[in-house]
């Protein structure tokens, strides 16, 4: 007999056949051990021990014994481990590292955030034009990208991919926020100058009255909001596409990543805003979530008390002055 001291917790269970075809993705290093299992804790008691979707971890450095062994146990699914290709994360031949380095020196100097890391550069390409075809993810549609050290305050008592899958959603965000200016001088004109180049891309009905003010269009200028990326559920396939490809083609070649700190938030945001039709983006306003420093919490009676959630809903940040959920509001028809 197994010594009463020891457990074992090993529950055999087919896929559902109504499970999507997704995954929960989190990039994340060795160190982030602790974080990534506070993360996965919530979003397996929360949600996930009820459909074992499998979680794909994905690293520039090849994961420790120890990280597999904590994360596979932690989780309900099964649990895949991908090495991030080395020259998707490094400088682009193109790229003058000279003029990288210049920069990054400059933006730390002037206490912008990360300002002066190249990992975080590498880390905020990667997601933008890569993570999406790593072979790990090839064989999935759909995927929930969770960070080490979230909150996830509420129950969810239904598969979002399912939603995402049955209302024709693409691509779905929490929390709405402005983006720092300083990490993004030029994006929004290298985006202008794509749009322009490339018009066959741009949606019909799509969303760009949420990242520029006053009707503007096109040739308005950017106001800085953007769907906070550390929480996204969406379609794999539309990152794939060729209009979303030959975007951030374009941007990579603009070298925005290393010139400036282009991150993959205001990126894959003004991508969904202009590529995709605005009834293509969802709110997840019934999830209660934190990313430090900031937290939102659903307001509405039914998600937040049926939701078991542990979050105080008055303390929103869905009413800072920050939030670009009212913008959202507007052009959604909330
Ligand atoms: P922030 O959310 O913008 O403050 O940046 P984070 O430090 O949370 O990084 C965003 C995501 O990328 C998190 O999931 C991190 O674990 C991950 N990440 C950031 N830098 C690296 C890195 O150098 N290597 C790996 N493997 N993951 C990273
Ligand atoms: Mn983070």
């Amino acid at each position: 007999m197994e010594p009463l001291h020891r457990r074992q917790r090993k529950i055999h269970c087919d896929p559902d056949p109504l499970r999507q075809n997704a995954t929960l993705m989190m990039l994340v290093r060795n160190f982030e051990i602790n974080d990534a299992l506070s993360s996965m804790r919530q979003i397996e008691d929360r949600f996930n021990r009820r459909y074992r979707y499998p979680w794909t971890f994905l690293n520039d450095e090849e994961f420790t014994q120890e990280f597999i062994q904590l994360t596979s146990g932690m989780a309900s699914g099964d649990t895949e481990y991908g090495l991030v290709p080395k020259e998707e994360w490094s400088w682009p031949d193109h790229i003058d590292r000279q003029k990288s380095r210049a920069s990054m020196k400059k933006m730390e100097d002037d206490e912008v955030i990360y300002g002066g890391s190249l990992t975080y550069r590498h880390m905020c390409r990667y997601n933008s034009g890569f993570f999406f075809n790593h072979p790990l993810l090839l064989k999935y549609d759909w995927y929930w990208r969770v960070e080490p050290s979230i909150e996830f305050y509420c129950d969810m008592n239904y598969d979002p991919f399912k939603l995402m899958k049955d209302n024709n959603k693409t691509y779905s965000f929490v929390i709405a926020i402005p983006e720092y200016p300083k990490t993004i001088p030029t994006l929004w004109d290298a985006t202008q100058r794509f749009a322009e180049r490339y018009p066959k891309y741009i949606a019909k009905d799509n969303a760009i009255d949420f990242i520029v003010d006053d009707q503007k269009g096109i040739k308005g200028p950017y106001n800085f909001c953007h769907f906070w990326s550390n929480f996204e559920i969406a379609d794999l396939n539309f990152w794939r596409s060729e209009a979303y490809t030959k975007y951030f083609q374009w941007l990579d070649e603009e070298g925005g990543f290393y010139y400036e700190r282009w991150g993959d938030a205001p990126v894959h945001s003004i991508a969904a805003s202009l590529l995709l039709s605005k009834e293509r983006i969802h709110h997840f306003a019934d999830i209660g979530y934190k990313h430090t420093p900031w937290l939102r919490c659903p307001t509405d009676d039914e998600s937040y008390f049926s939701g078991r959630c542990l979050c105080n809903r008055h303390e929103n940040f869905d009413e800072h002055v920050y939030s670009c959920l009212p913008k959202w509001f507007q052009i959604a028809g909330k």
